[in-house]
């Protein structure tokens, strides 16, 4: 946990780390360190904007076959951050805001956040794989094939 107070210090506050894992429930574990480059802004009071990057690879599991599949998430943060006491009076329309209480912001929660909104929906070993729902029936047609392939 790392927590940072938003309603003082100076900003922007540029954030440069990594982390080794994750506490985003249902996607693959971090096969290397999810790195994170990115700045927190003070827009005005109570509002609050995060850019930068974010990338890792996880090991998941194709939804379709179970084979072991490599994810890359690749992305950029562009997020404005509220107290969450706005979170129910807010009616402005931002794309994406996160809300947490400024005064005690858990970086990582909101990273985590950030990933679960990130991650595939659909985990798939190749764009095919839904496509070929018998995948070890084909390989084992293939020798079939070639001796085919030999007669004509
Ligand atoms: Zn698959």
């Amino acid at each position: 946990m790392k927590i940072l107070n938003l309603n003082e210090g100076s900003f922007p506050i540029k954030l440069s780390f990594e982390l080794e894992n994750h506490n985003v429930p249902n996607i693959g574990k971090l096969t290397n360190n999810l790195s994170v480059e990115a700045q927190i802004l003070k827009i005005s009071k109570n509002l609050y904007k995060c850019d930068g990057s974010i990338e890792g690879n996880f090991l998941d599991t194709c939804q379709n076959c179970l084979k072991d599949t490599e994810i890359n998430i690749s992305n950029t943060i562009n997020v404005t951050i509220k107290d969450s006491a706005e979170m129910h009076t807010d009616s402005s329309d931002q794309d994406q805001t996160h809300y947490q209480e400024l005064e005690y912001f858990d970086l990582y929660r909101f990273i985590e956040e950030e990933v679960a909104i990130i991650y595939p929906d659909i985990v798939k070993c190749n764009k095919d794989c839904l496509e070929e729902p018998h995948p070890e029936e084909q390989e084992k047609n293939l020798p079939f094939k070639k001796i085919r392939d030999l007669i004509e």
